[in-house]
């Protein structure tokens, strides 16, 4: 192993552009002394100093102004949230929303409109920065879907600030809707307090904190979209139309953070130190020759949701959130689903996050006592720091992603000769001062290894494209990165 890790981290020469092939070498020589200023530095080749290059994890890449704004979270406002989501007693999807029962404070109509209101109230607070909004649709029925039933998502868009970027989209969801013991009751209480009045709380505090912090200190180039399901319960209804609608209009959306049972359930073998953050290997939206190159070249753990968890990852060092991410490199738990796989399924990169241990008595269950085990998903079992923490790393995530500049497009692997080097190309990224090129072991989870490009859309390492995964990033001046962006082989 030791001789492996050594030759793998032999200095990784890099080359810029077409400067440091010989020919380009032989010109600039020729030429250096009649216009150096007029080529400039930014036709000289790189070379790296020998040695190991930079290790990624002792990077940080803390923008003291997100730091800023992730403090602004505060569990007593998500305590605020929860109770008030439990408030309405059920909100099962088939449960009440006609206008009496939405006056009565009963059912999800009424908890529809309160996040709305909810969401107005940030939007004012911030100058109009918010736009409220609901995607409404009719579900016919189906197997959890008893009579005709209106879906309504309801969300919040912070456009971004730069027209050239406003069409790049990140977006975090918590589903809003609740059961108990039956998905066909939509009377009896139905608290679901972690499941997933949780998670739609930390939409609403992304929204709350990050637009306050737009209006205020922070710029984003990119829309943030802060958005609540209904639905889910029912089998993921809203997040499939919400989904649909994303492919169908033709969103750049690079990134879902699906949020759902993020409580931290008080119990004795809860971890409240990490979150878990599954993502999907294989895509589910792979087409048949994507899958057949995913399995010659080895990248069945490269999909871009996989790319946005390690992303999390990368966040995770970068802030004091109170909570570290833990990636799971799998689509979801046995015998669950949730709403980040209806965004897998039209193609976009989308995790979930989940508290470490469920308590699955605390799930799904009509609250009761039987034989001294209380059942019931309430607000007491939950534990609000812990909810903040998650949203802190939700908020930093979002804002770390949507000031950043695009991921690079078209990134390239030469594979043109056989050779033990890696050529890479891509289009520059706009709001790009920088780039930089990752790689790891085809063995190692995540990113090991980081080389920065200080010019160029072209990089040669002297490290063997055919033991190495690679990747490139967007950095912009205030070094904000963007997602890695998987090179595709071209011949
Ligand atoms: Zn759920």
């Amino acid at each position: 192993m030791a001789y492996q890790k050594n030759s793998r981290i032999s200095p990784p020469f890099i080359d810029h552009n077409f400067c440091t092939t010989s020919a380009a070498v032989t010109f600039l020589a020729i030429m250096i002394g009649l216009s150096l200023t007029f080529f400039g530095p930014q036709c000289l080749a790189q070379e790296i100093a020998p040695g190991p290059p930079p290790r990624l994890a002792a990077d940080r890449h803390t923008d003291p102004k997100i730091a800023k704004a992730i403090e602004e979270v505060s569990p007593d406002r998500i305590r605020e949230t929860i109770e008030k989501l439990v408030s309405f007693q059920n909100r099962s999807t088939i449960s009440a929303q006609d206008e009496e029962s939405i006056k009565a404070g009963r059912g999800i109509g009424a908890a529809r409109e309160w996040i709305k209101s909810e969401f107005e109230r940030y939007a004012k607070d911030c100058g109009g920065c918010l736009e409220v909004k609901t995607d409404a649709f009719t579900e016919l029925p189906a197997d959890r879907i008893p009579k005709p039933t209106v879906i309504t998502n309801v969300y919040a868009v912070l456009r971004g600030a730069d027209p050239q970027q406003a069409n790049r989209i990140v977006l975090v969801t918590g589903h809003y809707d609740s059961r108990n013991s039956d998905t066909l009751n939509g009377t009896d209480p139905a608290p679901g307090a972690n499941d997933d009045a949780s998670g739609a709380a930390v939409s609403l505090e992304c929204a709350r904190v990050l637009s306050k912090a737009a209006s205020n200190h922070l710029r984003f180039p990119a829309t943030i979209i802060f958005l609540t399901v209904a639905g889910e319960e029912q089998g993921l209804n809203g997040s499939k139309h919400f989904a649909q609608m994303a492919k169908e209009q033709g969103w750049n959306l690079e990134a879902v953070l699906n949020n759902d049972i993020v409580g931290g359930d008080r119990s004795p073998h809860q971890d409240a130190s990490v979150v878990r953050v599954f993502s999907e290997g294989v895509p589910a939206a792979a087409t048949e020759a994507e899958i057949k190159r995913i399995r010659m070249l080895g990248g069945e753990s490269d999909s871009t949701s996989r790319e946005l968890a390690r992303y999390v990852a990368d966040v995770g060092r970068s802030f004091d959130t109170g909570v570290k991410p833990l990636l799971v490199f799998r689509l979801d738990r046995f015998l669950r689903g949730g709403d980040h796989y209806s965004f897998n399924q039209q193609g976009f990169a989308a995790v979930r996050f989940t508290e470490f241990r469920e308590n699955f008595n605390h799930q799904h269950q009509t609250p009761r006592s039987e034989n001294g085990i209380e059942y019931g998903d309430s607000p007491k079992f939950v534990d609000y720091d812990y909810v903040g923490h998650v949203a802190r790393l939700n908020a930093a995530t979002l804002a770390s992603l949507a000031a950043a500049p695009a991921p690079p497009a078209n990134v390239k692997m030469v594979t043109k000769n056989l050779d033990n080097d890696t050529t890479l190309t891509w289009e520059a990224s706009t709001g790009a001062a920088t780039y930089e090129v990752l790689w790891r072991s085809t063995s190692a989870p995540d990113w090991e290894y980081v080389q920065t490009i200080t010019n160029g859309t072209r990089a040669t390492l002297r490290v063997s494209k055919d033991n190495e995964i690679f990747a490139v990033r967007a950095v912009d001046p205030a070094g904000h990165r963007s997602l890695p962006a998987i090179p595709e082989p071209e011949r």
